[in-house]
């Protein structure tokens, strides 16, 4: 595929690397994305924030609150009440937000600021949050969080995205960035690291060049990944497409499979449920061995150990010296034999053991 007239971002590179085929479905199909309440609230939240900050003037709280309400996207709620709960809680960020700003004077540089460069073959583009100029005159940018559960620390990809970002700006600016951040608006918490290295942008560069080299080579593949449940496109998927068997005599076989499956499944319950029946009237009469018709039924007990915490306890307790033996490798112990037999015997003598009983069945001769 020409890629010359495609404006790649970190968002859709990140698809690619995700999923191909739901990157092709997405930018060459143009298949549209179904719409979700949280999206549509951070992008209501970024546009009131650019009212906010850009200008050299602090404007009136009631003023954000007018253009919040102006800007109000009522997309992809799910109901009105949480497009409601939403909405009040945008109010309550904003509040604290403003008086964030307004306490510490705060005006930004740019706000929601486009970049394009080149890398060689290709066009990255990205919309940065907010630039602004340090006490040392470089640049920090800044990347604005609406998640309910805020950020602690950053991670590899949303610092490969302001990485990114880093790139773009440093190359539109011929300025050095000193810092990037993170920003969680629900509780007005900042993570900030340095800039990032040259061997660090060229290494996500040379990534980002690998990417572009499968979209060009056409390269669309479907890859199961973790956001695979939450996916608009299953129902397009080859991944997940159903296909209903067309051959008659395998259809049957199918059928008569699953029937199969769920009738021992059904035989199994209803066995188990008699074989109690059996095992407890034999343990009450004092009985090892029940007569029906030809057959014996021999109800067998046995002793069996169970590692269960409390043995484990016993065990580390005894005098067999087992402190600090967790209990795969006390197992793999008494099963590589390399516990002592006598000293086995003697602990295992101090536990519990609990009595299981099974059904062996034998016809009279
Ligand atoms: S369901 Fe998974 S594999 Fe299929 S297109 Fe969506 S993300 Fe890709």
């Amino acid at each position: 595929m020409n890629v010359d007239n495609y404006l790649f971002s970190y968002t859709s590179l990140n698809t690619y690397n995700t999923c191909p085929y739901r990157w092709k479905l997405i930018y060459i199909d143009k298949l549209p994305l179904a719409k979700k309440g949280y999206l549509s609230f951070g992008t209501t939240v970024h546009n009131t924030l650019k009212y906010l900050l850009m200008g050299p003037l602090l404007p009136t709280l009631e003023s954000v609150v007018n253009i919040y309400r102006s800007k109000w996207i009522s997309d992809g709620y799910r109901s009105k009440n949480e497009e409601t709960e939403y909405f009040n809680v945008g109010i309550e960020i904003l509040k604290e937000f403003y008086a964030y700003i307004e306490n510490n004077k705060e005006r930004a540089r740019y706000v929601e600021y486009p970049i394009t460069a080149n890398i060689s073959d290709f066009t990255l583009m990205g919309i940065i949050d907010r630039i602004d100029i340090t006490e040392n005159n470089k640049l920090e940018i800044i990347d604005y969080k609406t998640s309910r559960v805020p950020y602690t620390h950053m991670d590899a990809e949303d610092a490969e995205q302001l990485i990114i970002y880093q790139f773009l700006v440093e190359n539109h600016f011929q300025q050095e960035v000193e810092k990037l951040t993170i920003f969680n608006l629900r509780n007005l918490d900042k993570i900030t690291v340095p800039r990032a290295n040259e061997s660090k942008i060229t290494s996500i560069k040379n990534k980002m060049e690998i990417t572009v080299s499968g979209i060009k080579s056409d390269y669309f593949e479907p890859v199961e990944n973790r956001f695979c449940n939450s996916c608009d496109f299953q129902s397009l998927c080859p991944l997940y497409n159903k296909e209903v068997v067309k051959d008659k005599e395998l259809f049957v076989k199918g059928l008569k499979y699953v029937e199969i499956e769920q009738n021992i499944k059904k035989l199994e319950t209803e066995k188990n449920t008699m074989g109690n029946e059996l095992i407890e009237y034999a343990i009450k009469n004092g009985i090892r061995q029940i007569h029906i018709d030809n057959y014996i039924i021999k109800i067998m007990k046995n002793k069996k150990l169970y590692f269960t915490p409390d043995n484990i306890k016993k065990l580390q307790e005894s005098d067999v010296k087992l402190n600090g033996v967790d209990e795969d490798k006390l197992i793999k112990k008494i099963n590589d034999g390399s516990l002592n037999l006598f000293e086995i015997k003697r602990v295992l003598k101090k536990l519990n053991f609990k009595d299981e009983y099974t059904i062996n069945i034998t016809k009279h001769i």
